[in-house]
């Protein structure tokens, strides 16, 4: 028998994530040196992790034998802290795409219906399809969600909204005023989802916090991954009410965060000199990379984010071509942008490299 006339239906639904490729295959397949490779494909960060964390992550490492702690229970402690909540507010996952599948688990079946941006983060869709509900995509307005759009998506099947800001793929964000606003007008049988995993970038991100602690169904996303420079070691984490985040504390792995990762998480949030030294390298180098964008004559648009979305005409082609030259960037057609590709803001030497394959391609 075939295998896919066993599978569910769902399963097969999936589109196929295209992950950014790792350095090493792309050495071995196109005959390149792998030192020569830059890879400004998965906006991760270009300084490493903070060497605080890697001290702590190295230390943690000869405690491999023992499982973790499942609960998280000092991350949370030091999340709280770090955000005015109770330590009970927190779910910490392997990565903070964990805790959007998790999202699913605890409220996603047949016949219900998600709201998203198109282009968004496409896990939003993903998990979506996964468990057989229904994805509601709401084009984006000149770049950006199309917040009251998506109010009017919302209908009686809807469970979860997902807004993200700034958003993934366009770098984009809404003000703090519309998406409180947003926040605000959800109706109560759906669960707003906030991904932040570009917050710390901002100049001024939206405090969800206060309409959180007035009870209202929202859960704030966040991840390791990027200004912490730890995407290698999965954790990220949501904030909320204590009771959404028991419900997801039912539906997750008994240890669903490793003891790695968690010992990093935990010294990198004291490692304030390297988160703000990320976002002010990243501030000055995607001004450097937008500009040298533009002077290309391309349409960038503008980001608030750690990378940038750029229109080259044909994407496809010019990833092939900047790769073939040592350059990994991230092509847009599995977004349905195929004439666009997203470039993570590299280091001022990095960007250059972009720069100048970018123009002799073109
Ligand atoms: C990178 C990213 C994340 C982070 O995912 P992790 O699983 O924490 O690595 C979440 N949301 C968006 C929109 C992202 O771009």
């Amino acid at each position: 028998m075939k295998i896919e006339s066993l599978v569910k239906p769902s399963v097969l639904a999936q589109p196929v994530y295209e992950p950014g490729k790792p350095i090493e295959y792309v050495a071995r397949e196109l005959g390149l040196d792998p030192a020569g490779i830059i890879k400004l494909a998965s906006n991760e960060n270009p300084f490493g992790p903070s060497p605080r964390a890697l001290a702590a992550a190295t230390r943690a490492l000869a405690q491999g034998e023992l499982y973790p702690d499942g609960g998280c229970f000092a991350l949370r402690q030091k999340l709280a802290q770090a955000h005015g909540l109770g330590a009970d507010q927190f779910i910490v996952g392997n990565g903070s795409n964990e805790i959007i599948e998790l999202l699913g688990h605890a409220f996603l079946g047949a016949g219900d219906e998600v709201v998203m941006g198109q282009p968004a983060f496409i896990v939003y869709k993903l998990v979506t399809l996964l468990f057989g509900a229904k994805a509601v995509e709401v084009p984006l307005a000149n770049h950006r969600h199309d917040l009251a759009a998506m109010m009017r998506a919302i209908t009686p099947k809807t469970r979860l909204v997902f807004v993200a800001s700034p958003n993934n793929p366009t770098g984009t964000a809404n003000t703090a005023e519309e998406l409180l606003a947003f926040a605000r007008g959800l109706p109560e049988h759906v669960v707003g989802v906030f991904d932040e995993a570009y917050a710390e970038f901002q100049e001024s991100p939206a405090d969800l916090r206060p309409l959180i602690r007035e009870g209202r169904n929202l859960i704030g996303l966040r991840t390791f991954s990027k200004i912490h420079g730890l995407a290698s070691l999965r954790v990220g984490y949501g904030y909320t009410g204590a009771g959404l985040a028991a419900v997801l504390n039912r539906v997750r792995q008994p240890f669903n965060v490793n003891a790695i990762g968690q010992a990093a998480a935990l010294a990198a949030l004291d490692d304030r000199d390297f988160t703000e030294k990320c976002a002010r390298e990243n501030r000055a180098n995607r001004t450097q990379l937008e500009a040298g964008l533009r002077a290309l004559k391309l349409e960038v648009v503008p980001s608030e984010a750690n990378f940038v979305l750029v229109k080259v005409g044909a994407g496809a082609r010019l990833f092939d071509a900047l790769q073939r030259r040592g350059v990994i960037v991230r092509p847009m057609a599995s977004y349905g942008m195929p004439e666009w590709l997203r470039i993570t803001v590299g280091t001022k030497t990095q960007n250059e490299r972009v720069l100048v394959e970018l123009k002799a391609l073109l």
